[in-house]
């Protein structure tokens, strides 16, 4: 009790530090071009759903941590030039993006002066990981999407999390605890980007089941990755 009070405590001082006095922290979740020529994927950045999964992660840091975030996080291009306000941006879906040169500039700019970037291949789906691994050499041609290791302060900033529920189906029946292999790139000593390869927004969903093919982070293990990884862009 008195480390959970004390991390409490920890975290209220450095999100206090990372935040202007007063603001709210707003999760930008980022409209890009969806990399596939079918039309009726255009709008996988936005697909179903994923505006209300991302409320669900602002209301459990709300809940679980003395972060005060917006209820409502804001949808953003990489271009949009109120970009670099918002510490935080998350990327979704399920056949990856295609960053143009603008929004790779930006991105860059953004992530090495204190700006971090959050993606979540949905239902797992290894489109996603491919295409956003090969945009993220663009951004940082000489880097590498490397398996975050069991000591990064990813896995220790709020909770400890050294293994989740994942599931592998439509249903629980299919449940292995692993330690979710999340991957990110360091700039200058900080880890400015991570990709989980496992979708998080279905268990964000809080509904126990997807479709057959999904690999996911079971709903209280996803909250809880979603709380460490914002905890960490705030105070790293
Ligand atoms: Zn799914």
């Amino acid at each position: 009790m008195r480390i959970a009070a004390l991390l409490a405590a920890l975290v209220s001082v450095l999100a206090q530090a990372a935040a202007t006095p007063g603001e709210e922290l707003v999760l930008i979740r980022i409209q890009y071009t969806v990399d596939s020529t079918n039309p009726s994927r255009r709008n996988d950045w936005n697909a179903k759903g994923f505006g209300r999964v991302l409320c669900n992660v602002s209301e459990a840091l709300n809940r679980a941590t003395s972060v005060k975030a917006a209820r409502d996080p804001k949808v953003l291009t990489l271009e949009d030039p109120g970009l670099f306000s918002y510490p935080f941006l998350f990327m979704t879906g399920h056949f990856g993006c295609r960053l143009n040169e603008g929004e790779v500039v930006n991105l860059r700019e953004h992530l090495t002066k204190g700006g971090f970037l959050f993606a979540a291949a949905c239902c797992g789906n290894e489109s996603f990981t491919k295409a956003f691994e090969g945009e993220m050499k663009k951004v940082f041609p000489n880097k590498e999407l490397k398996l975050l290791p069991p000591e990064h302060p990813v896995f220790h900033t709020f909770y400890t999390i050294e293994k989740a529920k994942c599931l592998f189906g439509a249903s629980e029946a299919s449940e292995r605890i692993e330690r979710p292999p999340l991957r990110g790139i360091d700039v200058d000593g900080r880890t400015v980007v991570i990709l989980s390869p496992y979708a998080l927004t279905c268990g964000w969903t809080r509904k126990a089941t997807c479709i057959d093919s999904c690999k996911r982070v079971a709903t209280e293990d996803a909250f809880k990755i979603g709380i460490n990884v914002i905890i960490y862009a705030l105070t790293h």
